[in-house]
């Protein structure tokens, strides 16, 4: 009979979301007049700006008439999109990015979790912890992980704890890490890096030939003066970085599906020969042979949050999240709560109050406010003790989540 790649047998169920649901369902069905306020999935709720509304029904009318029709297009993105990416979100801000180094896809998920495919499975990889959980199941699928240990963690992945003890910015390791990720803002502690805490991990990788995958799915949230918006603001960082980006949170694309990720031409890798090999021709074969590109209607709306008025609208709707985290963060603290990250993303994380479990107080919450947050387990073992409520509400809602928590009594 035909074999399975043996590592997906590794992966347990995914848990964390199916049984959050359990939990919240189980609840609703014994208390069906609770007023449950739902602040666990990372989810926009937002619609889409009209900018990109009305240019997504233009595409549309586009594919009715064979003069206009566009069937495959270009695998790594149509130029109009990769030119509007160049110069607004890299240019604009003094960085030089070429278009043949932007690759456009149909998310960060995909790309964060396919960039595997190009890397040695030899590879020491490191994440923080707690971490997205992709970039965690993925090495796991690429047989890079080694063996899940009793204490939560893979025996082959250097974990960097990022903790209230550290200030949640992660130490170097004191193995070489080939490859690490980095996710900032991060998802789900809320936190940043400042540009001198990155360049710290840029000129890691640069001493040791490590690559760095930088994922800033939630560049859009940063509104501090020293938070980097992307890593290639950091000197030396074409040699070491591949970055990802997402118009998901930026601009509700969560269900359009629309990212880039940027492969600098600098970038390179050794094979097993010992030969240089460029990453971004490596990426533009793998992605040419296994992805035939993004919509064209998704390439058109992603490409209209560039002009004028896509800027404005995509910023209100992003700012309407921060001012759902500010309250957060505010009401929290104010009720006496560790409440950490929610300026520069739309994620709160939370100590939890005497230091009860993550689930235990998931329960309290759920069962005392009627509030639903996400473990901070659930993203790791250094996750335990936390929980992350998310700014993806009304503020209506959000200001009576607050409220709900600060007259709780958790003792
Ligand atoms: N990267 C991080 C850190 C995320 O939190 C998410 C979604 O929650 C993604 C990537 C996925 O982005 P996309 O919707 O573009 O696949």
């Amino acid at each position: 009979m035909f074999k399975i790649n043996d590592n997906f047998c590794k992966l347990a169920e995914s848990y964390l979301f199916s049984e959050v649901a359990r939990r919240i369902n189980a609840f609703k069905a014994a208390n069906p007049q609770a007023d449950i306020i739902r602040m666990g999935i990372g989810d926009v709720t937002r619609p889409l700006c009209q900018a990109a509304i009305e240019a997504m029904h233009r595409a549309v009318d586009d594919e009715a008439s064979s003069e206009t029709f566009h069937g495959y297009g270009p695998e790594q993105g149509y130029p109009f999109l990769r030119d509007a990416i160049a110069e607004h979100d890299y240019l604009a801000r003094g960085i030089e990015i070429s278009p043949e180094e932007i690759f456009v896809s149909d998310g960060a998920k995909s790309d964060t979790g396919n960039i595997g495919d190009i890397l040695a499975v030899g590879n020491r990889v490191a994440v923080t912890d707690p971490v997205y959980p992709v970039y965690v199941d993925t090495n796991v699928m690429g047989g890079r992980a080694g063996d899940f240990g009793a204490d939560g963690c893979w025996s082959n992945i250097l974990y960097l704890p990022v903790t209230a003890e550290n200030g949640f910015v992660p130490s170097l390791p004191e193995e070489v890490a080939d490859v690490i990720y980095l996710c900032y803002p991060n998802n789900p502690t809320g936190t940043t890096l400042t540009r001198e805490q990155l360049k710290v991990w840029v000129d890691y990788a640069r001493r040791n030939g490590s690559l760095i995958l930088f994922d800033s799915a939630y560049e859009s949230f940063i509104r501090s003066e020293d938070v980097p918006h992307s890593i290639y603001e950091i000197p030396g960082a074409r040699e070491v970085a591949i970055e990802f980006r997402s118009f998901s949170k930026t601009a509700g694309f969560t269900g359009v599906r629309c990212g880039y990720t940027v492969v600098p031409k600098e970038l390179k890798a050794r094979d097993a020969d010992g030969n240089e090999v460029s990453v971004n021709h490596l990426w533009l074969r793998r992605q040419c042979t296994k992805f035939n590109g993004a919509s064209y209607v998704a390439q058109r709306g992603a490409a209209a949050i560039y002009i004028p008025e896509g800027k404005r609208q995509t910023r209100e709707a992003v700012d309407y999240y921060l001012r759902n985290a500010a309250l957060l963060r505010k009401g929290l603290l104010e009720a006496g709560l560790e409440v950490f990250g929610g300026t520069d993303a739309p994620y709160v994380w939370i100590k939890t109050p005497g230091n009860i479990d993550s689930w235990k107080f998931f329960d309290m919450l759920l069962e005392r406010c009627h509030v639903a947050g996400t473990p901070g387990s659930g993203f790791g073992p250094a996750g335990e003790g936390y929980i992350r409520l998310t700014a993806f509400n009304t503020y209506e809602n959000t200001a009576e989540a607050v409220r709900r928590i600060a007259e709780a009594d958790f003792g």
